[in-house]
């Protein structure tokens, strides 16, 4: 069988990883199988791009299509007519897409044009927020996927409703979840950790990029600034994504606590996460993974994709204004943290199901 992976972006490279990884070993084994890898380039700073293929030990790229940054459509038509090219060079038995990116979506729309069928890892998770460039992205890509690789039954359910047939819905676990079990022993303290006198759980991990928090620059201030004054005598480690950097600009802010520094590799930045005392984000991953680790998360969105998260894991919910993360957040100072779980098959073993179901198709 010979697979096209592909991935553009941060959250993919994490994923990408032990899929590659489940490959090679079935090839060890001398079983019919071989990947080329596509790097869309949709990401393309070091700090979020090379450095998670050198950490991770993701080969390098048979094909970097370089489409770079652009508005929605620039971005996702430029990797389509780049992508076009790629796989009627290298024509494929099936395309394999991550998540919800851009790239998922335009390299999925792709592949089905030219008859190549279609594996997505991570299908079927919905917010319902259409506002969210994700949301149109695990559409679109769904609507057209053949096998359907989900985290949860519950994203096999909204597959079904939405009419995907059952035997083309497999509930397999999380293949973020392998890569942190898969480098949980390499996880390395950053260089900082002295210089910012750090200490096991009593600092604040925090992340921020999606456009409802960081779009417009003075409510990013006021949300900072607010979280800021909640931290209780805790550092706030804020590693800034270019795109929240972008909007801050040259703008002051009037911050004690927080600590802001470039986006960490997996490796310090998932050692930083192991060994918080809470974090702070908008992102869908994190929330994954603060569950696994049993670490107290706050998501700053209305909504959810990853709805076990909550149900089970650390996550809570606490919407885009800083007075309900203030509320919220005091009433967990007070209380204990809640009982949590880990979600049913994030046990590391998600990307070898997903190879031997691709295998016995
Ligand atoms: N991450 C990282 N360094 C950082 C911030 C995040 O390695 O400085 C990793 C982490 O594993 C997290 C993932 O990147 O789960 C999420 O990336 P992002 O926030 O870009 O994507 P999202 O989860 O919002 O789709």
């Amino acid at each position: 069988m010979k697979i096209t992976i592909v991935a553009g972006a941060r959250p993919n490279f994490i994923k990408i990883a032990p899929i590659i990884r489940a490959i090679e070993n079935k090839k060890s084994a001398g079983i019919d199988i071989s990947y080329r890898l596509v790097h869309t380039g949709q990401h393309y700073d070091k700090n979020l791009s090379d450095t998670f293929f050198e950490e991770l030990n993701i080969p390098k790229p048979h094909s970097n299509l370089e489409v770079k940054s652009g508005s929605q459509a620039e971005q996702t038509a430029a990797i389509m007519i780049a992508f076009e090219k790629e796989l009627i060079k290298f024509p494929r038995d099936l395309v394999l897409v991550v998540g919800d990116v851009n790239s998922t979506m335009a390299c999925t729309i792709v592949a089905k044009k030219l008859n190549t069928k279609v594996a997505h890892v991570e299908a079927g998770i919905r917010s319902g927020d259409m506002t969210m460039p994700e949301e149109i992205n695990r559409i679109v890509t769904d609507s057209i996927t053949d096998y359907f690789f989900t985290t949860s039954e519950k994203a096999s359910e909204n597959l079904k409703k939405f009419g995907a047939n059952s035997k083309d819905i497999h509930f397999v676990g999380n293949v973020m979840i392998d890569t942190l079990y898969q480098n949980q022993s390499r996880f390395e303290q950053p260089s900082f950790w002295n210089e910012f006198q750090l200490d096991i759980k009593n600092y604040i991990v925090l992340t921020l990029h999606r456009p409802a928090n960081v779009d417009e620059v003075d409510s990013l201030i006021n949300l900072l600034e607010g979280i800021d004054n909640l931290a209780n005598g805790k550092k706030i480690i804020f590693p800034i994504h270019p795109r929240t950097k972008a909007i801050l600009g040259e703008k002051k802010l009037d911050v004690k606590n927080i600590f802001m520094i470039e986006p960490q590799g997996y490796l310090n930045f998932m050692y930083l996460v192991k060994n918080s005392f809470a974090v702070i984000t908008d992102s869908g991953g994190l929330s994954e993974e603060t569950t696994v680790l049993g670490i107290p998360c706050f998501t700053m969105r209305n909504n959810t994709e990853r709805p076990e998260t909550i149900t089970i894991g650390t996550n809570n919910l606490v919407g885009t204004s800083v007075e309900n993360l203030e509320k919220i957040y005091s009433e967990f100072l007070k209380t204990s943290a809640k009982k949590s779980g880990i979600p049913e098959l994030w046990d590391g073993k998600a990307s070898e199901r997903i190879i031997d179901i691709l295998l016995s198709k």
